[in-house]
């Protein structure tokens, strides 16, 4: 079975360096939330670009490709600063892939902060440097706004045009939303709880929620969507929103499940759970589930084991493993 990956990070010294100051403004409990000992903890080397560890980490977990991404939040600079930065990080990531073409492909990261911009500099991503489409962490602004505004909607008619999708990554929520859900606990696990215990993959789940509601894909019906951990929350909910929003309510075309198992993929990073994955299945069809492991957070170690193991056809396993990837990315 042939597997590819498709939430594997790794980090570029000039965006974290430029990402430090901002990071330490907004978030500052981010550096603080994932200390040695505990789930998520990871040697800063390993998220360097592409090492002779990764590969062998790969091909010890039976991982034939990884499409890489940083999970940075380039939004968080003013655009002077984000355009150039965010075009050097990908062409730095387009170089690292081109040594082993055969093993890595990419994501774009976008200068979120201008949003025309952003759109150019996915379709030099994918034109020129050949990556696959972009990821998003977090939210699009530092401000409580979400991919649904206006504003954004060049970008995400560009990825459309370019029939490429966009990976909605989790990211840190808002302060207010910080203060008035997650603080009043210590504080490892208020940071812990706000981030990748809850808070961010609730960040997650609502901006594609938000995109559903908001009209964005009766305007744009070709984008496609990618959502990490499984869907992050929402497969779990769609009948009850379905009950809740239906189209009498919404005055969209269809209903909201409709638009999630047709514009969203959905991949595990990492969470190998048998119950995960039956409920998954059967909810959203093996055609809308991509493989991805979230390493250097992840280890790769039971990635190809968990999913021989699981209760699906030989298959709807290629489909998972590899063959989606390859329809949606074009990776062949
Ligand atoms: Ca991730």
């Amino acid at each position: 079975m042939k597997i590819i990956a498709i939430e594997e990070h790794v980090n570029y010294k000039k965006l974290s360096e430029a990402l430090r100051e901002p990071l330490s403004k907004t978030a500052p409990y981010l550096g603080k939330a994932s200390p040695e000992g505990l789930a998520y903890h990871v040697q800063p080397e390993a998220q360097d670009g592409i090492s002779e560890k990764r590969i062998s980490d790969m091909d010890a977990g039976g991982i034939a490709m990884q499409v890489l991404s940083y999970a940075a939040s380039p939004q968080l600079l003013p655009p002077s600063q984000a355009i150039p930065l965010t075009m050097d990080a990908n062409d730095h990531l387009a170089e690292e892939i081109h040594k082993y073409p055969d093993r890595f492909s990419g994501f774009a990261t976008l200068p979120w902060s201008d949003p025309e911009a952003a759109a150019n500099e996915l379709e030099r991503a994918v034109k020129k440097l050949n990556l696959k489409g972009a990821l998003l962490s977090g939210r699009p602004s530092p401000d409580s706004i979400f991919l649904d505004a206006l504003q954004y909607r060049p970008v995400l008619e560009k990825a459309s045009e370019l029939n490429v999708p966009i990976y909605i990554h989790p990211g840190f929520p808002v302060d207010s939303v910080r203060e008035a859900y997650y603080s009043g606990l210590t504080e490892i696990v208020s940071d812990r709880l706000s981030l990748f215990g809850w808070g961010w993959h609730a960040e997650a789940g609502i901006q594609i929620m938000r995109m559903i509601l908001s009209g964005v894909f009766d305007r744009i019906p070709n984008l496609q969507l990618i959502a990490g951990h499984w869907g992050e929350m929402i497969p779990f909910f769609l009948s009850r929103l379905d009950e809740a929003l239906p189209p009498k309510a919404t005055s969209l075309q269809y209903e909201i499940s409709e638009y999630f198992k047709n514009h969203v993929y959905v991949t595990p990073s990492g969470m190998f759970d048998m119950p995960h994955f039956k409920f998954i299945i059967e909810v959203m069809g093996a055609d809308r589930i991509i493989y991805s492991v979230d390493s250097p957070y992840i280890s790769s170690n039971k990635a190809a084991s968990f999913l021989e193991s699981a209760p699906a056809s030989d298959i709807d396993k290629e489909k998972i493993s590899h063959l989606n990837a390859e329809r949606l990315l074009n990776l062949k």
